[in-house]
């Protein structure tokens, strides 16, 4: 078969590959949709994957072709999306059923080979049958889109409450489109920051009213944090958010996030950060003052159960799928994927989701 192979830092290439055996308890997957995720591009270019030689690629689905020993052979010929975290399944998170939080997981597309290639092995256990009218690629987004649903329920925004997201980029796009969709938030109480114009657009689209959207590249650099606070502040009669996503994992969004919330405020903390998190003291005196919330959140929960992140995301797909797929800005064929990765990597044109075929 053909994949993606990350040799080292950098070094990544379309090359003919064995096919994998799915093992015990394993299924064989052929792959149909891969997202390309943000956390791939610093993986690829930066920082390397856990082990090496690996294929990356960790929102993906595809059709049941092959059940290994033990597995149910009932996925056989079937349509699955896939959780791409194998938990222990032992250690005290996992005993919780909060797999996302697993002391000793597996991970496709990081630690195992993943979804950038025609087939991948797959435990049976990670594996979600999709609905009649769930695209494979909506399929492929099913991951960020959980991320996003996981964070909201999280911090269990109310309706009427003002919410606040601070970064547009596939999962804080997901994140609006979620609120609103799932969670029945009023788009008017909704502000999001952002830097890109196409942003403005999505999440227009989405009901958001163009003047709750802030384009913080238009703001004079010494004066930004006064520009956020004063157009927050319009925006909620001077009370502050009740709600602030960070989505963008920067000093300065933390910094507004606690500057800006409404007393008993909640902060969700989602971005991976890109240096040390510091705050002035002046805007940490704010956290004890307005008695605020700050809490982190991490991956998705999927527990197999009709309650669990994931099939909160596959039933909105199922009534709502079309919606998503407006999200995906390019397509490429699995052997031209390097071009989305360049296009990731050096910001050269506005993106949202781009997704290989295959
Ligand atoms: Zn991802
Ligand atoms: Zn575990």
């Amino acid at each position: 078969m053909k994949a993606w192979i990350l040799h080292d830092i950098g070094k990544i290439s379309y090359e003919e590959r064995e096919m994998p055996k799915p093992g015990k308890g394993e299924v064989l997957l052929k792959v149909h949709s891969a997202g390309i995720c943000g956390s791939d591009i610093p993986r690829i270019y930066q920082t390397g994957a856990h082990n090496m030689p690996l294929i990356p690629g960790h929102e993906f689905s595809g059709e049941v072709v092959e059940a290994g020993q033990d597995a149910d052979r009932t996925w056989l010929g079937k349509r699955v999306g896939v959780f791409p975290l194998i938990p222990c399944r032992d250690c005290f998170p996992c005993r919780q059923l909060k797999y996302e939080m697993c002391r000793h997981y597996d991970y496709l597309g990081s630690r195992s080979d993943g979804g950038f290639a025609e087939y991948v092995a797959v435990p049976e256990w990670n594996l979600i049958e999709l609905p009649e009218g769930v695209s494979y690629d909506s399929a492929a987004m099913l991951e960020p889109m959980s991320v996003g649903i996981h964070a909201i329920r999280g911090v269990a925004p109310e309706r009427g409450e003002k919410i606040t997201v601070c970064g547009l980029g596939t999962i804080g796009t997901l994140l609006v489109m979620s609120l609103i969709n799932i969670f029945e938030i009023d788009a008017n109480d909704i502000t999001a920051i952002g830097n890109k114009e196409s942003q403005k657009n999505n999440v227009e689209g989405l009901g958001v009213p163009a003047g709750n959207f802030l384009d913080i590249r238009q703001l004079d650099t010494d004066k930004k944090e006064t520009a956020i606070s004063k157009f927050i502040a319009e925006r909620t009669n001077g009370i502050g958010t009740n709600v602030f996503f960070e989505c963008t994992g920067s000093n300065e969004s933390y910094s507004w996030g606690v500057d800006i919330l409404a007393p008993s405020g909640r902060l969700c903390l989602m971005g991976n950060p890109h240096s040390d998190m510091e705050l002035k003291r002046d805007v940490y005196w704010k956290i004890l003052r307005n008695q605020l919330k700050l809490m982190g959140t991490w991956n998705s929960s999927f527990t197999g159960s009709e309650a669990d992140d994931w099939h909160m995301a596959l039933n909105a797909m199922a009534k709502n799928g079309k919606e998503l797929e407006n999200f995906i800005s390019h397509r490429y064929p699995l052997e031209k994927l390097d071009e989305g990765f360049e296009i990731m990597r050096d910001k050269k044109e506005e993106y949202i989701k781009i997704m290989g075929q295959i």
